[in-house]
């Protein structure tokens, strides 16, 4: 045969690859808000299931329940990410951040729920503690649940805004902050409080993809910067807006693999390139947090 016709038929046999993304169920992710419940198959279920589906978590946990989620540790370290759980208004506060710092612990969080708004310099220790110790802090921002109505509350979705976040952003410039649910209904203020802030996350965990189920281009138009359109009002680096998000359930672990699926919708409506998805899925709290896959 011709050497011709011999390139055009092997051009042409060859079989065509398409070159799918990798599977949200498969790749690698790290769940950064997930809440402790203290049920005698917490671990258990939360191994099977976060096993299944390749994703470590950031549990969540009170202060009593330390030694437990510390063995977890130990026994599953490709599992479990220990995150303390604090109250900001609790005078035992930084004795306990002392507490989970020594036991290997590496954030704090949801802080929720304060009795003064986050932004209140009364605060203020907790949050040099935190940054001291290089821990990250996440803060639940926004609508707040209220699942007991007849328990009087003094505190509101107000006290939670997420401008107060980029306060604190901006006085601790080496704490790493994790803002929970984009600061539902605030996701203006919360994105452009990310855009500014280079120490500051957020997840969309909770109420906001549902939604927005049947409209979810909504996330690109608040979430809008883009490597090519970076001006001088605008951070340099060239960053891409969901390049800030990070993957999160807020659920238990039968939540996971509906959150996966939900999460990676919003990923792939919104036509966030590969590189962007592995820091949203993994990659930005793999490197804080000093987390490597299968260890
Ligand atoms: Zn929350």
């Amino acid at each position: 045969m011709h050497k011709v016709s011999i390139l055009f038929v092997t051009i042409f046999l060859l079989p065509i690859r398409v070159v799918l993304p990798e599977d949200a169920k498969t790749r690698f992710k790290i769940d950064s808000h997930y809440h402790y419940r203290n049920t005698a198959d917490f671990i258990e279920k939360t191994v099977k299931e976060y096993r299944k589906y390749n994703t470590m978590a950031c549990v969540l946990t009170p202060a009593e329940a330390i030694d437990k989620i510390k063995k977890a540790i130990e026994q599953y370290p490709g599992v479990f990410i220990g995150y303390g759980s604090i109250k900001l208004d609790d005078p035992q506060a930084l004795e306990k951040i002392d507490r989970f710092y020594a036991a290997g612990f590496r954030g704090i969080g949801e802080l929720s729920r304060p009795l003064k708004n986050f932004h209140n310099p009364r605060y203020f220790p907790i949050y040099e503690r935190l940054q001291l110790y290089g821990m990250a802090a996440l803060f639940h921002t926004g609508i707040v649940s209220r699942r007991n109505p007849d328990v009087p509350q003094y505190s509101s979705m107000d006290r939670m805004r997420p401008a107060y976040v980029d306060l604190i952003a901006r006085r601790f410039p080496r704490l790493v902050i994790h803002t929970a649910h984009l600061g539902n209904p605030w996701y203006e203020e919360a994105a452009e409080a990310l855009r500014w802030n280079p120490n500051l996350y957020s997840d969309v965990t909770g109420s906001s993809l549902l939604k927005k189920a049947n409209h979810p281009e909504f996330w690109g138009e608040i979430l809008w910067w883009r490597p090519s359109l970076a001006t001088r009002h605008s951070p340099s680096g060239g960053d891409h807006a969901f390049g800030k998000i990070v993957f999160g359930t807020d659920e238990g672990p039968e939540g996971l693999l509906a959150n996966i699926e939900r999460f990676e919708k919003f990923l792939e409506a919104n036509h966030v390139p590969e590189e962007v998805r592995e820091k949203c899925w993994s990659g930005t709290f793999a490197k804080i947090l000093g987390v490597t896959p299968g260890k």
